[in-house]
């Protein structure tokens, strides 16, 4: 997915931080060097780099981090704090007029998607009560007068266009009869699709300003593709110079994308994203929030959520007890059995894990998470001696054997158990040694 890559790379940086415990000047500057590279690769423009690691290098040296109980995850945090600074901060929703209609004007390159956002919008906007017209001001691409009238008819939204689009015809005038034309018939909002060409060029600009100055717009955003990769940056300059605009929405979100070239362009402009475009069906469309996409960037999940029912639900020492077993090998199937317990105690497992950092990665093995397990291996623990459960090596068959018919269950099922018991014990240590970001209250779960 878009950022899948950057999001490796930061986790990895990440995870090495995780095993230390007060940071050095020389680890800061480590972990800064790694950061800057992945954001590098990952197309995020240099300005926004420089900029962005300077930050993130200025706080983790200060007292912020050295006073930290855990200084690896306040760098996270801090990471997290100024990804997204570089988002535009605070969610930003669209402007309504207060006499209306409310104008919004879409400008970009051909291929932006456009077309496809006026319909996105129109439809988003009519499910909150209001009322959309599509204005088809794009009669330079043969088929987007058409296109937009079919997306208008998914979105169950009226359209106005009076041009076939077939490169004749006034773009300016089709955008000014339009916002009339939506007084007239009472629509509260008027989407204006504009023409894009593939690259940047001055009479598109031209005619862009002209709409723009002809229907005076509440909003006009810069549609963008976030597939476009180094490009970004400077179609969104010429775009800022020769039309403004208020707002940006990236779009294929849904693809593949390195995305940093897309990260950069609130930055770079000063607007914020607003919207984000995830597919090529009306409803892939949402507001967009920079919190959540940083949090998504960083795979953190719903973190505080997570730390909240974590406190509720596990006792801190314990925890801490279990961490130190994993780490030295002396995790048994008591502890085991105590871990899925306390683990009932929050809820619905899956949920929680869900929530958990990292757990993007850890998907397959939720997915193949069953609840009603616990309740099978209480009873199989259960019938196992005091002996059996600290040292599991000791279960051979004809005790497998004695313990399934004491459980009720199958010889297979024992052996699946302590099989599971020994990969999950194999899976902690590793995360104790360093796999994920600490979370208070549950040690390095
Ligand atoms: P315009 O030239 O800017 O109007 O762009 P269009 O709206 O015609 O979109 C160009 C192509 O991109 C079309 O094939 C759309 O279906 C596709 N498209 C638009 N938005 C998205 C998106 O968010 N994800 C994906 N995967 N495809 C999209």
């Amino acid at each position: 997915a878009t950022f899948g890559n950057l999001s490796d790379r930061l986790a990895e940086t990440f995870k090495n931080l995780r095993t230390k415990g007060k940071l050095s000047a020389a680890d800061v500057d480590g972990t800064v060097r790694e950061i800057r590279r992945a954001l590098l690769d990952a197309d995020v423009a240099l300005e926004v780099v420089k900029d962005f690691t300077g930050k993130v290098r200025e706080r983790a040296l200060g007292d912020e981090v050295s006073k930290a109980l855990n200084p690896a995850q306040q760098v996270v945090q801090i990471v997290n704090d100024e990804l997204i600074t570089i988002l535009g901060g605070q969610q930003r929703r669209l402007e309504f007029a207060k006499k209306p209609p409310t104008i919004i004007m879409l400008a970009g390159l051909q291929g932006a998607g456009k077309t496809t956002l006026a319909g996105k919008l129109a439809k988003w906007l009519a499910k909150d009560g209001h009322t959309p017209l599509l204005v088809a001001a794009d009669l330079q691409r043969p088929n987007a007068v058409t296109q937009l009238e079919v997306v208008a008819r998914q979105a169950g939204v009226a359209v106005y266009a009076p041009e076939p689009g077939n490169g004749v015809g006034d773009p300016v005038k089709v955008a000014r009869d339009g916002v009339k034309y939506a007084l007239q018939k009472v629509h509260d909002v008027v989407i204006v699709d504009t023409a894009g060409r593939l690259g940047v060029d001055a009479e598109l600009m031209k005619q862009a300003a002209n709409i723009r100055k002809a229907i005076d717009p509440d909003e006009v955003l810069f549609v963008i593709d976030a597939m476009i990769g180094q490009d970004a940056v400077a179609t969104a300059k010429a775009f800022q110079d020769g039309v403004d605009f208020t707002g940006v929405v990236l779009t294929k979100l849904d693809g593949d994308a390195r995305g940093g070239a897309a990260l950069s362009v609130a930055s770079l402009t000063g607007r914020p994203i607003m919207f984000a475009s995830t597919g090529e069906g009306l409803d892939d469309f949402e507001p967009f929030h920079p919190d959540r996409m940083a949090g998504r960037i960083l795979d953190l999940g719903d973190i505080l959520t997570l730390i909240e029912q974590a406190q509720g639900a596990f006792d801190e020492d314990e925890a801490r007890k279990v961490a130190e077993k994993f780490a030295t090998d002396t995790f048994t199937l008591d502890d085991f059995l105590g871990q899925m317990q306390q683990l009932r105690n929050m809820g619905s497992i899956k949920k929680m894990m869900s929530m958990l950092p990292g757990a993007g990665a850890m998907k397959a093995q939720l997915e193949n998470f069953d609840e009603r397990e616990i309740v099978r291996t209480e009873a199989i623990i259960q019938s196992m001696t005091k002996l059996e459960r600290t040292t599991p090596k000791l279960l051979n068959g004809s005790r497998r054997l004695r313990i399934a018919k004491g459980s009720g269950s199958s010889v297979t099922e024992v052996n699946q158990l302590v099989q599971r018991f020994e990969q999950a014990a194999k899976m902690m240590k590793t995360v104790a040694k360093g796999g994920m970001p600490n979370i208070p209250g549950m040690g390095p779960i």
